[in-house]
């Protein structure tokens, strides 16, 4: 077994858009890291009908090769036709180590691939450390209130998945690879499921990951009713709005200016938190910040670990004297 392999999702069939998961650079970034440390090459794979476009991306990474997997039955993803083109190929390549995006997909068929090899799937990885030589992944447990760390200790290659925003994609180093074409042994009869509608991943019409400066809100606000004192801050700084994810779960305000795991990645120049905690499932979404402001009445809270500057207050007092002082500023 040598080399790490990463197996990144790319949509190519005829029922809806096509395209890169975002998450698929995140988990390459992840791989060149770990590849580097393990002194083992990189590979990347994908799977699909059409790949002609994201063979000609993949030719640009900074890998020693990449796969795409084609055949007519991947066209539209299954479980089925996915599991067993990866096992092929991996059975093919014999890599150490079988790295994914924690995606849905990946979420639905990954497992079942790591079991074809007698393995699990150490599942939504934040962090991979090193040890011996060995790399060693680490998981939250209990929502966030543990971490944990894995290490494989069976004899077939070890799978793990990514979380959303626990690595950088745009530390993904740029290259010139060799992009071979796969095409695995499949047969209608081994699919027994019909693609259905696809999943759509949130909407995202708001691009928070090309924004310079955000402010955002969490539960310290306590009601729908108050975000707009928030909001006030954000127009006069002309910044854009967003939120941890009880204030979008409570459709407070839209899916789509979720910050953290499960919402968006940012690295805005300024990013203002008010009245959020600090659970690592945002912090993984907004570490990237170059400066943070966090505004909390409670100088214990996890955010002020991350926050180049702290205000401990309360957020009714803060944020609008805050506003007053950016209009006063600006002569408004
Ligand atoms: C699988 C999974 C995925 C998740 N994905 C995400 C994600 O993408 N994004 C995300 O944000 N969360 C996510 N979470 C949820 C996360 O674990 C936290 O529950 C959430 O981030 C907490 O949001 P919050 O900080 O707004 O609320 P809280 O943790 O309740 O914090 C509210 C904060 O407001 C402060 N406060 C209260 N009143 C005031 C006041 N008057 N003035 C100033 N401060 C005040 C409190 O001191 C407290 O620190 C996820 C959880 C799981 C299990």
């Amino acid at each position: 077994m040598n080399g790490v392999l990463v197996l990144l999702e790319y949509r190519s069939g005829a029922s809806g858009p096509t395209g890169w998961n975002r998450m698929s650079w995140e988990a390459l970034a992840a791989g060149q890291e770990v590849a580097a440390e393990l002194h083992q090459p990189l590979m990347a794979a994908v799977a699909g009908g059409d790949l002609d476009a994201a063979a000609a991306d993949l030719a640009g990474k900074a890998l020693a090769r990449a796969y795409t997997v084609r055949h007519p039955l991947l066209a539209e993803y299954t479980a089925d036709g996915f599991t067993t083109a990866f096992e092929q190929l991996i059975q093919l390549v014999v890599p150490s180590l079988v790295l994914f995006p924690h995606t849905y997909q990946v979420r639905d068929f990954a497992p079942r691939l790591a079991t074809r090899f007698g393995q699990s799937l150490i599942a939504d990885v934040i962090a991979i450390g090193m040890e011996s030589r060995q790399p060693v992944f680490v998981r939250q447990l209990l929502q966030g209130k543990l971490t944990a760390d894995y290490v494989h200790t069976g004899t077939g290659p070890c799978f793990a998945s990514l979380q959303a925003g626990a690595f950088r994609a745009d530390a993904l180093a740029q290259g010139v690879c060799t992009v071979e074409n796969f095409v695995p042994g499949l047969e209608a009869s081994q699919i027994r499921s019909q693609p259905g509608e696809r999943f759509r991943e949130s909407a995202q019409t708001v691009d928070l990951s090309a924004a310079s400066l955000i402010v955002s809100v969490g539960r310290g606000i306590k009601e729908q009713g108050n975000i707009p004192i928030v909001q006030e801050l954000a127009t006069t700084l002309g910044a854009e709005l967003a939120a941890s994810r009880p204030i979008c779960d409570s459709g407070w305000l839209p899916m789509e200016r979720q910050v953290g795991s499960s919402g968006q990645t940012v690295s805005p120049k300024v990013y203002i938190a008010v009245g959020i905690s600090g659970a690592i499932q945002h912090l993984v979404g907004m570490k990237g910040s170059k400066a943070v402001i966090a505004i909390n009445k409670d100088e214990n809270a996890p955010i002020f670990e991350v926050a180049d500057y702290g205000i401990v207050g309360d957020l009714f007092e803060v944020v609008p004297a805050l506003t007053a002082a950016v209009r006063k500023a600006r002569g408004a």
